[in-house]
């Protein structure tokens, strides 16, 4: 046989082939190749989406750091992960931003400032993202990684938390009148999750890096506030 992705010549005992890993034996593809491929990557035991949202709910920071340190196979990539979810998030605003958010009880000063966060909260984490890896990196400077790493890492963390945004917005669907305190309840276990992970990635249980971690997040939501606000009254000028 011969391999489809390299030409090299391949016993017929292999599935998958020796020089360059593509399986053998594969169809043309067709719409149910592409559906059965879809599948795959969701449930997949080694390394699909499910398999990584799991393993990211109660590691975290174990995950990325195999990941980091080479076990790129076990793991759904990050980036992809990242992507996915956004994408996921901007089908979901879409859907259900306006049963979720009862905008007609919130004063209407904040109103338009929420409901743009609202609508938008995907893009803010995309463009949170390389900023929280840089935080991250910066405080935890000489232990030993890179920027791309903590941006590998960063990415998982971002695409997890966007995960959990969108099941808290199915939260809210379904229990409207418990907004606020449904928000700060999720936001709060989000905070500890978040501090988790990165004692997990960085294998410490310092106080001190709990003292950095929690000046990262204070950072963090600082900066994303401010981006919010000031993108808010750049589109406010600019689009209304
Ligand atoms: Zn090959």
């Amino acid at each position: 046989m011969k391999c489809k992705n390299c030409n090299n010549i391949v016993g017929e005992t292999h599935s998958y082939c020796p020089y360059c890993g593509q399986k053998m034996g594969l169809g043309r593809l067709n719409f149910k190749q592409l559906l059965k491929d879809l599948w795959i990557s969701f449930t997949n035991t080694d390394q699909g989406i499910l398999h990584l949202i799991k393993h990211l709910a109660y590691r975290p920071g174990e995950v990325a750091r195999e990941y980091i340190s080479g076990r790129r196979k076990s793991y759904f990539n990050p980036f992809n992960y990242l992507l996915i979810t956004v994408a996921i998030a901007l089908y979901f605003i879409a859907q259900f931003e306006v049963i979720a958010l009862d905008y007609s009880k919130i004063e209407s000063d904040d109103k338009e400032l929420l409901q743009f966060a609202f609508r938008y909260f995907n893009v803010f984490i995309l463009l949170m993202w390389p900023i929280h890896g840089f935080l991250i990196w910066l405080f935890f400077k000489g232990r030993e990684t890179n920027y791309v790493e903590n941006l590998t890492f960063t990415a998982y963390l971002s695409g997890q938390t966007m995960l959990y945004y969108i099941l808290a917005l199915a939260l809210f669907m379904m229990l409207p009148s418990l907004l606020t305190t449904l928000g700060t309840i999720i936001g709060l276990l989000i905070s500890i999750w978040y501090m988790l992970a990165i004692l997990q990635f960085y294998q410490t249980k310092s106080f001190w890096s709990i003292l950095k971690i929690i000046l990262i997040i204070t950072l963090t939501n600082m900066i994303s506030q401010g981006i919010i606000f000031m993108t808010f009254q750049w589109y406010r000028t600019w689009f209304v």
